[in-house]
């Protein structure tokens, strides 16, 4: 739909919207492209220039999901840095915005900027991906969702994912659906 940089070019807060938020690198981009099956979605937000835009798509009528910047880059200049406060402060407050879908890498666990990202979701849904799981056995990857699960509590509902292996795709699709068709 739009990349917008600055919060008047958001689309009407209408319908219902998931956003995608997590650490540069996490695997984002995959798990957007593995859970939407649609390669060419999340490569937009990965074109220079581009990165610290907020990325809408609209997978059906009134149905959106939003691509937030990669974080966890401790050397963001202070400009960029200002650009991005006001969107992620517009995104906050838009009553369409339905739950928060969380990219943390699995053998890094969730991180405090993580936990910032949930506080910041409020009382919304979040649903944690621990992604690139193919990269862990079983056991580790056993051992990374008991972790998360722990930490995380009531907050929030984790699973092991990974793009690659298609591992959990199944799964976090049908969560973006239960919060796409959940009645207002
Ligand atoms: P983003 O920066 O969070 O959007 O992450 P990307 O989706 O671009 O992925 C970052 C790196 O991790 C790339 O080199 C991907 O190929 C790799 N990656 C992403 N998902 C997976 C996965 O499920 N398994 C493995 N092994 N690597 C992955």
């Amino acid at each position: 739909m739009i990349s917008a940089a600055v919060p008047g070019q958001f689309p009407p807060d209408e319908g219902v919207e998931v956003a995608f938020a997590g650490r540069s690198n996490a695997g984002k981009s995959s798990a957007i492209n593995a859970i939407t099956q649609r390669n060419a979605l999340a490569r937009t937000s990965k074109t220079p220039g581009r990165t610290q835009l907020l990325n809408f798509f609209e997978l059906e009528p009134a149905r959106r999901i939003v691509d937030l910047p990669g974080y966890g880059y401790a050397d963001v200049p202070d400009a960029e840095r200002r650009k991005w406060a006001p969107l992620i402060g517009a995104l906050q407050g838009r009553q369409s915005l339905r739950g928060l879908f969380l990219i943390v890498d699995s053998r890094r666990g969730v991180s405090q900027a993580d936990a910032d990202l949930m506080d910041w979701a409020g009382e919304r849904a979040v649903h944690v991906l621990l992604a690139k799981a193919d990269k862990l056995n079983r056991r580790e990857g056993a051992e990374a969702l008991r972790n998360a699960a722990d930490l995380l509590g009531e907050r929030a509902t984790v699973q092991l994912f990974s793009a690659h292996g298609k591992m959990g795709v199944d799964q976090a699709q049908h969560r973006l659906i239960e919060w796409f068709t959940h009645k207002l």
